[in-house]
Parts: C-alpha cells; structure tokens; sequence
C-alpha cells in the first residue's frame, strides 16, 4: 500500500505539490496525468525522497524513507549517459546492486533472471549489445528489464512512453500487466489521455492539487479533466473536448 498524507513541495518559495493525500492499494496500475508543471513528477520525487517534502509518505504502512528498496524508479528520459560503453545485459544487471554490497560479484544465478528480464522484453538477442546502439524504445524496455530484476514490489514509471515506437510501447504494457498480476504495484506518469482507459485502473489527476483519484471508470471524465487542464485539454480524438 502507497499512501501519502498531506504531501507538499517546496521549490525554494515556489510551490509545486500542494497537501497531496491519497491511499493506493497494492496490485494496482494508477496513471498519474495532468497538465506540463503539475507536480506529476515532483510527486513521484517526493515519494522517493529525492526532493524534500512536508506530510508524510507510507510504504505498507511503514515511512517511505526506509521502504525505497521496495521501489523501482525509472525517471523522466532517464539521465543515463547514453554513449557510456556498456552492454545491454550489464546495464540489466545494475538493477541486482540494490541488494548488493559493493563491489559484490553478480552470481549466476543473478545473471539468469537478467536472461529473464531481457525475454520478457523482447531484447534476449541483444544482450551483448553496446547501449548505445539500441533505439529509444529499446533502451526503454532495457531500463524496464532493470526494473524487474530488481524484483521490486513498488515500480515508479516517468513518462516512459513518451518518444519511443509503438513497439516497444506495446511492449512494455504487455510487461507491467504481467507486474500488475504478480501483485506488483505500478505507478506511472501518463502524457496520453487517449490511452488512460486501456492502461490503467485507476488515475491520479493532479494540478498542484490532488484534483481526484479513483477508477478510471469513475472519476476519469471530462469535468475532472477541465479542472485539470483547463483551456489547454485536448483529448486528442480528432479534435478538442469542448
Ligand atoms: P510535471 O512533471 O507535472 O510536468 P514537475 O513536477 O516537473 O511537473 O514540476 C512542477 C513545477 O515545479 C513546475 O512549475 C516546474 O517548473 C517546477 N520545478 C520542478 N523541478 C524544479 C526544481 N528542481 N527547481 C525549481 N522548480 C522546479
Ligand atoms: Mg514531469
């Protein structure tokens, strides 16, 4: 179970994340949308304790602070160096230091569940692939491979979709329905609106605010979205939501 109460951000005096407060249950597939500079990122930073935060943020029930090896974080186009000369199966085997002291060696047995990983993302022929070398989607779905050998039960997905092919956007879909079976909990920041129906279970909308969360059923509507995005809401199925 995620739960935050009260959740506020502070960039210096601007204020990003305004007395956010949710409860998620575990098993689940939530998107968080909402306009560019809502918070939706800053949120999921907040969680993470890579920003600071006012409020509180539970990991089952217990402060996040000492939960983080339970999540796994993808964030926004990843700031990884995408020329630094490594193979695509050690980039995978990252995701194994978690549990890991320094300079541990990996074992076979951690080599296997990167062999795994690398499978259910469709990228098993290119383990001795330079990361460099891979196209957008592809290094996607390598850092989604990461995430699953880091066998977390909490995965923190940032626009993970945004500039990769369709491929590699079905893909990884296909992979975290698999996750979300499993029990894993997902919780991933969502550009689309025309995809929040077919992707998630539940959504967060957010403008600085906590506008609603619940199913996608429920609270997935026009006015919701208004609220959000204002002038700015386009749903993009061949025109605007007016
Ligand atoms: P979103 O992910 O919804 O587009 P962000 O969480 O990235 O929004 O940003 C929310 C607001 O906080 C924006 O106005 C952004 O400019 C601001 N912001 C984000 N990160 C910082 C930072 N490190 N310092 C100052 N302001 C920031
Ligand atoms: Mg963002």
């Amino acid at each position: 179970m995620l739960k935050t109460e009260n959740l506020s951000v502070y960039y210096n005096d601007f204020l990003a994340l305004e007395s956010v407060s949710f409860s998620i249950g575990k098993g689940t597939m939530t998107g968080i949308i909402g306009p560019n500079g809502a918070g939706k990122s800053t949120l999921l930073k907040a969680m993470l304790h890579i920003v600071s935060h006012q409020g509180t943020v539970l990991i089952d029930h217990k402060e996040s602070k000492k939960q983080l090896k339970k999540v796994a974080y993808v964030e926004q186009k990843a700031a990884i160096d995408y020329t630094f000369p490594i193979e695509v199966r050690e980039c995978v085997s990252l995701g194994t230091y978690a549990e890991k002291k320094l300079f541990q060696r990996i074992t076979d047995k951690e080599w296997a569940k990167v062999t795994e990983a690398l499978k259910m993302v469709d990228l098993e022929e290119y383990a001795h692939e330079q990361i460099g070398a891979l196209s957008g989607g592809q290094f996607q779905r390598v850092l989604i491979a990461r995430c699953l050998v880091q066998n977390a039960e909490y995965i923190f997905l940032d626009e993970p979709f945004v500039g990769i092919d369709s491929v590699s956007e079905r893909i990884i879909m296909r992979t975290l329905k698999q996750l979300k079976a499993e029990g894993k909990t997902i919780l991933i920041v969502h550009h689309d609106l025309s995809k929040v129906s077919d992707y998630f279970d539940e959504v967060l909308i957010i403008n600085k605010n906590l506008i609603t969360h619940g199913s996608v059923t429920a609270v997935f509507t026009e006015e919701n979205l208004q609220e959000a995005y204002g002038d700015t809401l386009f749903i993009g199925k061949g025109g605007g939501a007016t």
